[in-house]
Parts: structure tokens; C-alpha cells; sequence
């Protein structure tokens, strides 16, 4: 089995998801006993925020790299950044290490494309919803249109995911409305709906809706896992 390095806390509401759903994909395949080998560093996501909205997104990446250098000295084969926004600087992190990484728009198109869709709604941070390196990166490699919500409407998801689901807090007012954004989306067109952050699976999930949802924490875990196990 290979050694999967998590670079985490941003934020740690989904960082122990990824944790759960990485040991149950090794129980679940390899039976018994068995159990995933990680190695976790796990940020403080108060400077990375801070950063975020001042749009230092090259110090980002070098701050990123040097932790990911951590994770490759202690032992890990490949990367799994566990947040959608932070891969805007996997270019950068992986001119520093010599490992895979394993990047989570990739792993979404591919379910995707498994699942023959060609046209998703993406929810994410504004940054995933309206920087090229996520949609183009689902267009370019995988061929798939990419639908994002309204201006209003990308507010009001990225002030939820700052303001409530990075800090655990679960809110059903918040829930109806991104339930209504999601229904949006559909009426716009999309298949399915990609839930690219990593905690929004913390507030909606498939049985709130009849639309395909495509959560990235999941996808991104169970491929990690594949990886690891191929
Ligand atoms: N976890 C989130 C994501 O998947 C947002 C927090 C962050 O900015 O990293 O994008």
C-alpha cells in the first residue's frame, strides 16, 4: 500500500472526513483489520484565510510547498491536498516535490466522465467558482461544461462556507438556500452539481435532493485510496 500525505486544516471540519472516509475505503477492500497509511499535516487556517482574501496566492504557494516538503520527508508517495480553493497553487507545490500529486479536480472529472455527464454545476469558494485553474482544468481534460450560480448567488455560498461550515457551524437557513442555488443550476441546465469545497458535504447531501451530487470530499478520498492500493 502506498503512503498517502494529507495536507489538511483548511479546514479541519473536512480534513476528518477525508481521514474516516480513507480508512473505511481500505477496511471496506481490503477486509478484516486493515487501515489506510497517512500522514497528515494539518495547518492553522486562520493565516491561509487571511491570505486568501488579500489574494497572496503566491506566498500561498510557497507556503503550501514547504509543508508538502514536510509530508515527502516523512515518507509520503503521493499528495492530497484536502481543499478545493488550495489547488489554484498546485503548480507551485509541485515544482518543490517529486511525489504525485493526486489533484481533486482531477479526480471529479473522471467521475464524471465515468458517469457520462457533460454538463455539471460547480459550488464552491468564489475562488474554485471563478478562477480558471478548477473549470478549465474540468474543460480542458475532461471535456465537461462547467455552470456556476449567479453573481448574488456565489456571495452568499462563499460567505456560508467562510462564515458557518469552516467553523462546524451547521445551518438549516443556510441549507434551504443552498438547496435553492442547487435547484438553479438544474434549471440551468447542469446534470449533476459538483459540491467543490470540502466541507459543503457537512450541510447538504444527496437525500436532501433529486439532483446528482457530486461531492469532492468523497471522490477525492476514494481515488486517493485507489491510488494507494493499485
Ligand atoms: N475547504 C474549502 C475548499 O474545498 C474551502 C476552504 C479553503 O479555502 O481552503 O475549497
Amino acid at each position: 500500500m502506498k503512503r498517502i500525505g494529507i495536507l489538511g486544516g483548511m479546514s479541519w471540519e473536512s480534513t476528518q472526513l477525508y481521514y474516516q472516509l480513507m480508512n473505511g475505503a481500505v477496511r471496506e477492500q481490503l477486509g478484516g483489520l486493515h487501515s489506510a497509511e497517512l500522514i497528515l499535516y494539518s495547518v492553522d487556517f486562520d493565516q491561509i484565510e487571511k491570505m486568501q482574501h488579500r489574494g497572496d496566492w503566491a506566498a500561498l504557494g510557497l507556503l503550501l510547498a514547504s509543508y508538502a516538503e514536510k509530508l515527502v520527508a516523512a515518507g509520503a508517495d503521493g499528495l492530497v491536498i484536502a481543499t478545493n480553493t488550495m489547488h489554484k497553487v498546485v503548480p507551485t507545490i509541485q515544482r518543490h516535490i517529486d511525489i504525485p500529486v493526486l489533484h481533486i479536480a482531477d479526480c471529479t472529472g473522471q467521475v464524471i466522465e465515468d458517469r457520462g455527464l457533460k454538463r455539471v454545476g460547480l459550488l464552491g469558494t468564489k475562488f474554485t467558482m471563478e478562477d480558471a485553474f478548477y473549470k478549465d482544468r474540468l474543460s480542458d481534460q475532461f471535456g465537461i461544461e462547467v455552470l456556476v450560480p449567479d453573481a448574488s448567488a456565489r456571495h452568499t455560498v462563499h460567505d456560508i462556507i467562510y462564515q458557518e461550515l469552516c467553523l462546524g457551524k451547521i445551518n438549516a437557513a443556510s441549507k434551504a438556500q443552498f438547496l435553492n442555488i442547487i435547484q438553479q443550476l438544474s434549471d440551468n441546465g447542469a446534470e449533476a452539481v459538483i459540491l467543490g469545497c470540502t466541507e459543503i458535504g457537512l450541510l447538504v447531501q444527496q437525500t436532501d435532493t433529486q439532483i446528482p451530487l457530486l461531492d469532492t470530499t468523497v471522490i477525492h478520498a476514494q481515488q486517493a485510496v485507489k491510488w494507494a492500493l493499485s
